[in-house]
Formats: C-alpha cells, structure tokens, sequence
C-alpha cells in the first residue's frame, strides 16, 4: 500500500511575514487532521524561505523542500544552488523538472535525470515531473512525450534509486488554467507510467508514488486521489491558502 503525499509546489510566492501566516494555519490544521488523512505532507517553496521552514516547521508534521537544484556538486556556477544547501537547511524533497523549468529555462530531460542523480546522491527525496502541452495532447502524443520524458530518467537510475523517487504528472494545459484532467485522463497516464517503472522493476513500480499536479482543488481532490494510481498531489494556487491545502490534504 503506497501512502500518499501532498505537496505544495509554492512557486514564487510569498514573504517571510505570509509564510508565516500560512504555515501556522497549516501546523494548526493538521495537529488534528493529519490522524485521520494519514498522508505524507510537504511544502516546497523559494529557496530562501527554506531557513523558515526549518526554523518553523522542525518537530512538526510537515516536511519542506525546493522547486530546483543544481546539476552541479559545487563550483564556479553562479546563482546555482547545490543539492547539500538545500540538505543544511533539513529540505526533504525537491522538485526536478518541473514544466516551468523545462519551458522557460530550457531543461532537457536528460538534464532533468542528471538533477534527479544528484539530489539523491545527496540524500533528497526527488519529485521529477513530467507532463504534456495541449498540443501535444491533441495530438494524441500524450504516451509518446510523458514516455520519453520518464525514460530519460530510468536511463540513468538504478532500481534502489528508482525507489526513491516521486513521480509527478503535470498535465501543462492543467497548471494554473483551472482545468483538470479528468480522473479517468490522469489514471490513464499514472496506469501508462507506471507500466514504464515496472519495465525497469515491477515491485519498485508498485511502491513508487506518482503524483497528480495541475488545479487540483478541494472540489476536485476526492475522486482524482481515489483512483488507483494516483498517490497523491502536488498543488500550485491551492497550497497558497491554508484551508484549501488542508482540505486537499483531508481527501487523501
Ligand atoms: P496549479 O495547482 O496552480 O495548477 O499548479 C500545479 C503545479 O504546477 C504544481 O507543481
């Protein structure tokens, strides 16, 4: 039985004095809820707000990360931040690939593997994303572009790494445009993604969370997260206010 995890993705959002705000309507929300949902939660926001987190969120629930990492181990590579930066400050997760940094920063998947290498060899849990533009949907590529993008990661991961990874399906039509896949649509592709892993090891596919993420809402979250491969979220706009992120948290 996989558990489920629900991941804000905050973007870049925020301010130390609304991320305060915002984190204790969370550790308030969950002191009871958490019990019953019995998920995994995490929050990734901006890297500098990572030192809050720590600070805010140690002993609580709630677990945090960023939304990128560098390539890199260390070096002359100016504005990158390291794997074991994001590790001092007690980041459990970080995204890799999200649609954003492959659109407007220009990350290949091969590039998106090589992140995922290293925040494992650091010891981060990574959330890598992959997902397909609506014109590639309509297009009926959808398989053909979220396959290649996977592959590109089972290249480079060996089944102990595999199962340590999160997947997250991220339609890119779905991000911040209020549509949603349908469950039936995001199952297909978790079902589609999940035969990829077992390719490379049936029983580290079968425990390997995949995520849905794309104006998932509390209106939305109970029968998206009720299908049978979808383990969970990563939310945008909705993990920016307390009480949907909470509500979200309790349909998983
Ligand atoms: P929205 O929930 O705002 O659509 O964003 C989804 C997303 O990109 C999470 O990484």
């Amino acid at each position: 039985m996989r558990r489920k995890l629900v991941a804000g993705n905050w973007k870049m959002n925020g301010s130390l004095a609304a991320n305060t705000a915002l984190l204790a309507g969370l550790k308030a929300g969950l002191k009871v809820d958490l019990q019953q949902a019995a998920c995994d939660v995490a929050v990734c926001v901006p890297t500098p707000y990572l030192a809050q987190c720590q600070a805010e969120l140690t002993g609580s629930s709630i677990a945090w990360g960023a939304q990128d990492v560098s390539v890199h181990e260390a070096g002359a590579f100016t504005g990158e931040v390291a794997a074991s930066m994001l590790l001092d400050f007690g980041s459990a997760y970080v995204i890799v690939g999200h649609s954003e940094r492959r659109a407007y920063h220009g990350e290949s998947s091969e590039l998106v593997a090589q992140k995922t290498l290293r925040a494992l060899a650091a010891g981060l849990t990574p959330i890598v994303c992959v997902g397909e533009t609506l014109a590639e949907r309509e297009a009926g590529q959808t398989e053909l572009v979220v396959g290649r993008q996977i592959d590109a990661v089972l290249q480079v991961l060996d089944a102990s790494q595999l199962q340590r990874i999160v997947l997250a399906y991220e339609p890119v039509w779905a991000i911040g445009t209020g549509k949603t896949a349908t469950p039936a649509m995001a199952q297909e592709v978790h079902a589609t993604l999940r035969a990829r892993l077992a390719s490379k090891d049936a029983a580290v596919a079968a425990q390997v969370k995949i995520l849905y993420g794309g104006s998932m809402k509390p209106e939305n979250a109970s029968e998206l997260l009720a299908m049978p491969d979808i383990d969970g979220g990563l939310i945008g706009g909705a993990a920016l206010k307390a009480a949907d992120f909470l509500a979200i948290i309790g349909a998983a």
